[in-house]
């Protein structure tokens, strides 16, 4: 199983940069969690469009989805120049219909996924959280059946995570701002709650990312790591976990 950060900036990307979205693969199949702002550019250093075989959204904020046109225009084009293209699943909640409906494209389809229920695409098993988040998302506990990912997708702390999160391998956290902050108005955590929540649901690596654009970002693992005694990694991009 192989996790790949494609990109990892919150809100928007930066010069040369991607915001979210991560590429899990496994057996040559591979699915793509979040498609933001770069991502579409940045996944073709990886594989080509036509070789992913499924994306997943957490929710609907630009950020997590920015690059879906993108991506169904790719896949337009390139099934006007290879026939065997395949047509794309993207699974979205049904929370917001009116967003919903528009993944389904000439060449790509949306399909929902039920939060309640536990998910299985190609070889992944995806259960589901509902974050704290001012729209309707989802973190994602996505296994192989021997590996074990968390992702929390955009949310505040709060003490489910540690339950949802017990024993991940690595713990993919949002951290979007500094310890000392308030990151529960926009729905976001501080780099001190990455490292408790890590440490309470005994991972065994953290990623911190989701990143902010002020500060020193490498701050954020200073103060996680004062809460977290396993490794700690600052997102950037090609960061990789291979198991
Ligand atoms: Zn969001
Ligand atoms: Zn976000």
């Amino acid at each position: 199983m192989k996790v790949k950060v494609i990109g990892f900036w919150g809100a928007y990307p930066e010069a040369e940069g991607a915001t979210s979205s991560y590429l899990l693969e496994e057996d040559g199949y591979s699915l793509l969690v979040d498609c933001g702002s770069g991502a579409l550019s940045r996944l073709q250093k990886d594989i080509e469009v036509t070789d992913l075989d499924a994306l997943i959204l957490s929710h609907y904020h630009h950020d997590h989805v920015a690059d879906i046109g993108s991506l169904q225009y790719a896949s337009l084009v390139q099934s006007y120049l290879r026939e065997d293209t395949p047509v794309l699943p993207i699974y979205g909640h049904q929370a917001n219909l009116d967003y919903f409906y528009t993944l389904t494209h000439k060449r790509t389809q949306g399909l929902p996924y039920d939060p309640d229920e536990v998910l299985n695409i190609g070889p992944f098993t995806i259960t589901f959280l509902q974050t704290q988040h001012p729209v309707p998302c989802y973190a994602m506990r996505i296994t192989n059946g021997h590996y074990t990912i968390v992702y929390t997708a955009d949310t505040s702390y709060f003490d489910a995570l540690i339950d949802f999160s017990k024993h991940a391998d690595l713990l993919i956290a949002e951290c979007s701002f500094y310890e000392g902050m308030d990151g529960s108005g926009p729905g976001h955590m501080t780099s001190d709650e990455c490292g408790k929540l890590a440490q309470a649901a005994g991972v065994k690596q953290l990623w911190l990312t989701h990143l902010p654009h002020f500060g020193n970002i490498e701050q954020l693992k200073i103060e996680a790591g004062k809460y977290y005694s396993g490794r700690i990694d600052i997102a950037q991009e090609a960061l990789t976990f291979h198991a």
